[in-house]
């Protein structure tokens, strides 16, 4: 068996998945991206949308985050290690100068420890959301 084909199907599903992140205002879980190709019309299973999504963070096109019950994943145009600030209400991030890189070596050097990576995020609202009245306080 070979596995040349003309019109490997998984480079269209590759660049769909790609265009439908960088498209996306924000953080973006799996599921909400898988949706959107559903609506846009491009059908990809949702472990494919997973796959090809840690293949883009593992080439640096992506940003992920941890959250509470999974991931969110960003298209990010900067290819180095950096922060962000993240918006938990409309998932808007913008890229933060973290406090500092030498701190983070020392505590670790500190305890004996080697790094391997470190995530920092730092969550809160928006301009735009903080100044919506969904409550009265
Ligand atoms: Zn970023
Ligand atoms: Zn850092
Ligand atoms: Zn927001």
């Amino acid at each position: 068996m070979t596995s040349t084909r003309s019109q490997p199907r998984q480079t269209v599903q590759k660049e769909a998945i790609r265009q439908a992140l960088a498209e996306a205002p924000g953080f973006i879980s799996a599921q909400d991206l898988h949706q959107r190709l559903e609506e846009a019309g491009t059908r990809a299973g949702l472990a494919t949308v997973y796959r090809q999504l840690g293949a883009l963070v593992t080439a640096g096109e992506a940003d992920t985050i941890p959250i509470a019950g999974g991931q969110l994943y960003r298209a990010c145009a900067i290819g180095n290690h950096h922060h962000h600030l993240v918006c938990e209400s409309c998932g808007n991030a913008v890229e933060i100068d973290p406090p500092s890189e030498e701190w983070i070596r020392s505590a670790a050097a500190a305890n004996g420890y080697t790094i391997t990576r470190h995530v920092l995020e730092v969550f809160g609202l928006c301009p735009t959301c903080a100044a919506q009245p969904t409550e009265v306080r």
